[in-house]
């Protein structure tokens, strides 16, 4: 990945470049960014631009032996750690990173800008939550205190350093803080405020901000897959929720709850709580009178539009707080069905 390639951020890539160019290069970084922004992008572009033998023009090459590697992502100094759990695509009885490095290599060749959602889905955990466990941090303790293969500098990007316990990032700190010579730490969050303490302080922290509607369309036109197919149902569900909420249809609104509930998994139902959200955002731009902001594609004007007249002041604020607890509350398991009656309940209680 060159920083050439990356869609959106182009003053964070020249900030690294900068950074690179001038030798200050932080031994601890803290990428936060709204989920599939380009943070992993970035953090890719930076390290190959690092390694690159043959830099121009503050870019990396893409040809040198380093930029090849980085390509396929098998750099032997660069090493990767995700949440992981448990699942069919692994006989590893405590999985690592390590144990699924060949799906995070083929989902992140073919689209750096995933979601978490994604990932679960490459990994083939969808089911269950990722973590980051202490077996992780002795694995990357163990890699970095060998000496780099190349002449370059050794990188750990850390997906999602959120997902990690208070034992990983314990044994991960003194490494965090006096990081053997010419090695980095990337971390990349969707979730700062859940970043450890520990960890957090010791980060120079970055944002990657929010892509332009021209930049997600471009984003979204080279992703792999079955987007579409997940906004469909997410709309119609949404759509039935709304109409039924709006028309004072309890019973048709908590069936739609009961709907959500039975997504097939936690990672699944968060999806769709973020597309309910940015929805609800929808109608409050609409509210405000900022529809030209409001990012609506054509078949949306009409539903939207309709239900932004029939939702009081206070709903869309109210709504979306209520969501954002009730994502907290599926990654502690909370039983989805109460949270998503209640959720609902409270949508209609509010419009
Ligand atoms: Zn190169």
């Amino acid at each position: 990945m060159r920083f050439a390639d990356i869609i959106g951020n182009a003053d964070v890539a020249k900030a690294l470049a900068n950074m690179a160019d001038s030798g200050r290069v932080a031994h601890a970084m803290l990428m936060y960014e709204n989920e599939g922004c380009g943070a992993l992008a970035l953090a890719l572009a930076y390290v190959q631009y690092l390694n690159c033998s043959n830099p121009v023009d503050g870019d990396s090459c893409g040809e040198c032996p380093s930029c090849r590697q980085m390509a396929k992502l098998i750099h032997p100094d660069v090493h990767f750690v995700f949440p992981v759990n448990k699942g069919p695509k692994s006989s590893d009885d405590k999985p690592t990173s390590e144990s699924y490095l060949s799906y995070w290599r083929e989902l992140a060749m073919a689209d750096p800008y995933f979601t978490e959602s994604d990932l679960q889905k490459a990994i083939g955990i969808e089911s269950r939550n990722g973590l980051i466990a202490v077996a992780e941090a002795k694995n990357i303790i163990n890699r970095l205190s060998l000496t780099a293969v190349g002449d370059g500098y050794k990188a750990v990007i850390f997906y999602l350093p959120e997902k990690m316990n208070q034992e990983t990032a314990n044994r991960l700190l003194k490494m965090v803080e006096e990081p053997p010579v010419n090695t980095l730490f990337i971390f990349i969050t969707h979730a700062p405020e859940k970043v450890l303490q520990t960890i957090f302080s010791r980060c120079q922290s970055i944002r990657v901000m929010p892509l332009s509607k021209e930049e997600a369309a471009k984003v979204k036109a080279m992703k792999p897959g079955d987007d579409r197919e997940e906004y469909n149902l997410f709309m119609d569900i949404f759509s039935d929720l709304m109409n039924s909420i709006v028309s004072r249809d309890l019973m048709g609104a908590l069936e739609c709850g009961e709907t959500i509930a039975s997504l097939e998994s936690r990672e699944k139902q968060k999806a769709f709580c973020n597309f309910a959200g940015d929805c609800i955002r929808k109608i409050f731009m609409v509210q405000q009178n900022m529809k030209h902001i409001a990012a609506l594609e054509p078949q949306e004007e009409e539903f939207f539009l309709g239900v932004a007249e029939k939702c009081g002041n206070n709903f869309c604020m109210r709504t979306i707080a209520n969501i954002e607890k009730v994502v907290s509350l599926i990654d502690r398991n909370v039983n989805s069905k109460i949270l998503f009656c209640d959720l609902v309940n409270r949508m209609f209680l509010s419009v």
